[in-house]
């Protein structure tokens, strides 16, 4: 198999392209990539543009994800692409797609710089996170401000962890961290919503909830040290678990007519079809269960799925 090595910032003159492309994806980490390694190996000609800040470009341990629990997701993210250079139809270029138009299999995909042609458009752009304006939270996010239990729980275990949330979704994530810990207090950051109900529940189960505003994360390079309180309060966590608010690149997914979720993602079926032909989508934008392993999953699957629509048309 001959090799073509595109790494990340060469730009076009390198790319023998086609003047189109059997799929343009839409973005070059976990999902991306495992959908280019399906297309590559079915000899379908890809084109990955990425923009090269996946949502956990910080983390330098990712957990949860087996056969490389522990691993630098920067460094698999790494060997994903250089194992892609193998597959001579595969470029994985750098650049930040602005603009995709087109329809029924003829797409036009812009960056600032350039154009390309593809028959079919994979979105893999995964989320933005938007942390709330707590100072120091930005700075610990990834570190010692959490999204998710699964990935990064068991390091922190049986410690003071916080949980950062209000009304009925601070309360369930509460229940579910209480499994890692039952040193736990509920930071609700102005009124805590809490139903009568759920606050009692919270009381009978020893949750502290601590409705004063926060002031500020004070940390050591990313690591949480306390919460400090508008009132000058201060409060010793190890960790704060968060489910942060997000963005998607509404640029590029209404123009196309992209159907999306009530929790605002990328609507899917169980193929990762959007409701647009010959438009499919992956990963964090298409699910709120954010992990590695899904959204490799995700890609792999959309990767035959995307097969099978040009073998449909015997393309
Ligand atoms: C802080 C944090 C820690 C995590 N830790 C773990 C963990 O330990 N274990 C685990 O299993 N999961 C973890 N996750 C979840 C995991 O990182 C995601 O589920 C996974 O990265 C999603 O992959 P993705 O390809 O869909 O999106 P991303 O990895 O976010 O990548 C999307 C890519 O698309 C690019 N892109 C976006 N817009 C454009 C555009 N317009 N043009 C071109 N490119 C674009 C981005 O720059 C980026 O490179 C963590 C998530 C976060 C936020």
């Amino acid at each position: 198999m001959s090799s073509t090595l595109i790494s990340p910032g060469t730009i076009r003159s390198n790319i023998t392209d086609p003047s189109v492309f059997d799929v343009i994806i839409i973005g070059g980490s976990f999902a991306g990539l495992s959908a280019a390694l399906a297309l590559g190996r079915a000899r379908r000609s890809v084109l990955v543009i990425d923009a090269g800040k996946p949502c956990n470009h910080m983390v330098k341990e990712a957990h949860n994800f087996i056969t490389h629990d522990g691993d630098d997701p920067n460094l698999l993210r790494a060997r994903a692409k250089d194992e892609l250079s193998h597959y001579d139809t595969v470029h994985v270029i750098a650049g930040s797609v602005d603009r995709v138009s087109g329809s029924d299999g003829a797409f036009r995909v812009s960056t600032e710089e350039q154009e390309f042609m593809g028959r079919r458009i994979l979105l893999a752009t995964g989320v933005k996170d938007l942390p709330p304006p707590i100072p120091g939270l930005a700075e610990c996010w990834g570190t010692s401000v959490l999204h998710c239990p699964f990935c990064h729980g068991y390091e922190v275990r049986d410690s003071a962890l916080g949980v950062l949330g209000s009304g009925a979704v601070g309360f369930e994530f509460v229940r579910t961290i209480r499994n890692w810990s039952r040193n736990l207090i509920l930071l609700t950051n102005g009124p805590s919503e809490l139903t009568t109900e759920h606050a009692d529940e919270l009381t009978a189960h020893g949750v502290m909830v601590i409705e004063g505003p926060i002031a500020q994360l004070v940390h050591h390079d990313g690591h949480l040290t306390h919460v400090e309180f508008r009132n000058g309060r201060r409060m010793e966590l190890k960790a704060l678990f968060a489910r942060l608010p997000f963005s998607i690149p509404q640029d590029i997914v209404l123009p196309l007519g992209c159907t999306l979720t009530e929790s605002g993602h990328v609507q899917v079926d169980g193929l990762n079809r959007t409701n647009v032909p010959d438009v499919f989508a992956a990963g964090d934008l298409t699910s709120p269960m954010r992990s590695l392993a899904a959204a490799i999953a995700s890609g792999n699957i959309a990767g035959a799925s995307i097969t099978h629509s040009l073998v449909s048309q015997w393309q």
